[in-house]
C-alpha cells in the first residue's frame, strides 16, 4: 500500500504546508493572548492575524469571527434563541432547519425539541422555498420569531442550496438567518453578504488547517449568541477559555491559501471530478449517480452500486488503496441509512449502498487515474457477489 488515493476531504483535507508552518510557529512561542506582557501581545497578534484570514475567506468583518475548536461548536453556538444586538436582547421562539441539515446543525442546536421545525427538500436535497415561506408565515402570524438554519452544501452529496434565496424569505418575516458554511468555505469563493446570512458556521480542518479550530462568523459583528461556555472575556466574551492558538494560527494560513486559489482550484477539482464520473459512468454503466444535474460542489460525487452495501465498497477500494467514504457513514464509523438521502426520498436498496468520493486541495490527475485503474479491479468481484447473494 505505498500509492494511496485520499479521497474523503469531506470528512478532512490534509493539512496544508502553510498552515503546518504556522501551527509549528505557534507552538514553540509562549504566551497567553490575554496576558499584557511582550508574549501575551505576540500570541495575541498571531490570533488577530488569523482572524483577519479567516474573515477575508468569507469577505466578513474581523470583528464579526468567533473562533470555536470546529465546525460543530461554530453550529451550537449560533443556534440558540438567546442573542444580543448592541444592547438589544433578541429572542427567538422557534428554530427552522433543513432535513438535510449535518447533526452539529440537526442535534446541536440549543432549542428545546418542541421548538424546532424540521422543512422538507426535494428529491435533489434542495429545500423546499414553499414550505419554509408556509412555515415562517404561520410563525410571523402567531407573533412567534424564527432562527432559520440551512446549509450551504451538503457533506454527503455536494448539493448547493438555494441560501440567499432562503436569507431574502426569511429576513422578510423578521427571520434571523444561519448557514453552515463547513463543506463550501475555501472550496468556492463564498461572500457572507453576497450569500446575505447573518452567521456563518466553518471549520480549518476542511479545508486544510489543523484540527481544533473552526469559527461562527457573524456579519454584524454586534450581534453576539449567548455563550456556551462561562469563564473569561476571550472572544470579546462570547466564548470563555484560553484560544487553541496553533489551530487558530495554523486556520488562519490555510484559510489565506485557500483565498487566494478558491476559484482556481474549483475549476481544476470540478475537471478531475468530472473526469473521474464520466469514465467511471461509462465503464460501470450499473453505477448510480445519486445527484448529477443540480448545482453541487465541485468536490464531491455521491456514486451507488445498488444491492452492494456501502461498507463493503467502502473496504473494497480501502484494501486496494483509495479512501472514499459510505455516503451514509456517521460518526461513529457505523454506517446507519442516511437522514440526507431518506430525506431525498432516495429508495433504501440504493441509499445504503451510497459511497462518497471527496476531492480537495492536494487532489491531481493522478488520483483520477488511480481510481479508475481501483474501479476496474474491484467491481467486476463486487457484482458478482451481489449476483451469488
Ligand atoms: N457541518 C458540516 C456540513 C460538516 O460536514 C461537518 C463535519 O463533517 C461539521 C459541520 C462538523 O465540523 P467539525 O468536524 O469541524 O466539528
Amino acid at each position: 500500500m505505498s500509492e494511496r488515493t485520499y479521497l474523503d476531504h469531506n470528512a478532512t483535507s490534509p493539512v496544508r504546508p502553510e498552515a503546518r508552518a504556522a501551527l509549528l510557529d505557534a507552538l514553540d512561542a509562549t504566551g497567553n493572548g490575554s496576558s499584557v506582557h511582550g508574549e501575551g501581545r505576540a500570541t495575541r497578534s498571531t490570533i488577530d492575524t488569523a482572524r483577519r484570514r479567516v474573515a477575508a475567506l468569507v469577505g466578513a468583518d474581523p470583528r464579526g469571527v468567533i473562533f470555536t475548536a470546529g465546525g460543530t461548536e461554530a453550529d451550537t453556538l449560533g443556534l440558540t434563541p438567546d442573542y444580543q444586538c448592541g444592547e438589544e436582547a433578541l429572542t427567538f421562539d422557534v428554530l427552522l432547519v433543513s432535513a438535510v441539515e449535518h447533526a452539529a446543525v440537526l442535534r446541536g442546536h440549543r432549542f428545546p425539541a418542541d421548538r424546532v421545525e424540521v422543512l422538507p427538500v426535494d428529491a435533489r436535497g434542495r429545500v423546499l422555498l414553499d414550505a419554509l415561506d408556509a412555515a415562517l408565515e404561520r410563525h410571523a402570524g402567531e407573533g412567534r420569531r424564527a432562527l432559520v438554519s440551512v446549509m450551504l452544501a451538503n457533506n454527503e452529496t455536494g448539493v448547493v442550496q438555494p441560501v440567499a434565496e432562503v436569507a431574502r424569505r426569511a429576513h422578510a418575516h423578521g427571520a434571523l438567518v444561519h448557514t453552515d458554511a463547513v463543506q463550501v468555505a475555501g472550496r468556492m469563493p463564498v461572500s457572507i453578504s453576497d450569500v446575505g446570512v447573518d452567521l456563518m458556521s466553518v471549520s480549518a480542518h476542511k479545508l486544510g488547517g489543523a484540527p481544533g479550530a473552526g469559527a461562527l462568523i457573524a456579519a454584524d459583528p454586534d450581534l453576539r449568541p449567548a455563550p456556551v461556555f462561562a469563564g473569561g472575556g476571550q472572544e470579546r466574551g462570547r466564548r470563555a477559555g484560553s484560544e487553541n492558538v496553533p489551530a487558530i494560527a495554523a486556520f488562519g494560513a490555510a484559510a489565506e491559501c485557500a483565498a487566494a486559489c478558491a476559484e482556481a482550484d474549483a475549476m481544476r477539482i470540478h475537471a478531475l471530478r468530472e473526469r473521474l464520473e464520466s469514465a467511471l459512468r461509462c465503464e460501470f454503466p450499473e453505477l448510480v449517480l445519486l445527484v448529477g444535474d443540480v448545482d453541487r460542489l465541485p468536490n464531491t460525487s455521491c456514486l451507488a452500486l445498488p444491492g452492494v452495501p456501502a461498507e463493503t465498497v467502502v473496504i473494497a477500494l480501502d484494501l486496494a488503496g483509495v479512501a472514499a467514504s459510505a455516503g451514509a457513514a456517521c460518526s461513529s464509523g457505523k454506517v446507519a441509512a442516511s437522514h440526507v438521502l431518506e430525506a431525498m426520498g432516495v429508495p433504501e436498496r440504493i441509499a445504503r449502498s451510497a459511497i462518497r468520493l471527496s476531492f480537495g486541495w492536494s487532489s491531481g490527475e493522478e488520483d483520477v487515474d488511480r481510481t479508475i485503474g481501483v474501479f476496474r479491479r474491484v467491481v467486476p468481484g463486487l457484482l458478482r457477489r451481489r449476483a451469488a447473494a
